[in-house]
């Protein structure tokens, strides 16, 4: 076998925006390293040995199967990606069907909502930020989330709540909180209001490479 990643190799075949002849391929997964919590993600992806590419100009996206928005401060986030011109080709690649996972500030990033900063509008899913409160109301609970077998552990900072999607959209809530979404799937857009990179559990990396970025 040729396969360097073992059960995670299947993911490269959805993913490869050049894949050749249908075959399989490693993902290269692109993480925006602007600013957050980016190194940990790419950590997550390294760890089950997929390869993790910082992206920081626009060149870096190129062939890239994936992308994803790490934790931080959206408002920061945002105006850094304007500035170094990486705002409309990422709005561009989300509106072509590339995977995307956005945590957190990402996840911010990746819907929509009203007031600042301006958003990338990937998916159908309106976001509140500072939902539950300033810094001293960050906090972690145990989540019961469709994909995975048993609790995730999730870690809350400052964070922002998904409004419940609008009957009729193309939205699937994975997993709630206290009644508020917390993680959600729009099609190829992942996005979660928890840190999934903050944690040793790999499942939810493991879930987007397997089901989003592979699958269909
Ligand atoms: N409150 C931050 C924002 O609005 C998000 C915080 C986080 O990513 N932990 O961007």
């Amino acid at each position: 076998m040729k396969d360097p990643v073992g059960p995670r190799a299947g993911a490269g075949g959805g993913g490869g925006r050049d894949a050749g002849g249908g075959r399989d391929r490693s993902p290269v997964i692109g993480v925006l390293a602007l600013q957050g919590s980016f190194a940990l993600h790419m950590k997550a992806f390294e760890g089950l040995g997929v390869d993790a590419r910082r992206v920081r100009t626009p060149a870096d996206l190129d062939g890239v199967s994936a992308i994803v928005i790490p934790g931080g401060e959206s408002t920061v986030m945002s105006l850094l990606a304007r500035k170094y011109g990486l705002f409309e080709p990422l709005r561009r690649l989300a509106r072509e069907g590339l995977p995307m996972m956005g945590t957190c500030a990402g996840a911010i990033l990746l819907g929509r909502g009203s007031g600042e900063p301006p958003r990338l509008e990937a998916a159908p899913v309106d976001l509140v930020r500072n939902a539950y409160g300033t810094q001293v109301d960050s906090f972690t609970a145990p989540l019961d989330l469709d994909p995975l077998a048993s609790a995730f552990q999730g870690i809350f900072i400052r964070a922002p709540k998904i409004l419940p999607p609008a009957s009729g959209a193309d939205v699937e809530v994975l997993g709630a909180h206290e009644g508020d979404p917390v993680m959600v799937r729009a099609g190829k857009i992942l996005l979660t209001t928890f840190h999934p990179e903050l944690t040793d559990d790999p499942r939810v990396h493991e879930y987007f490479l397997a089901s989003v970025v592979g699958g269909q």
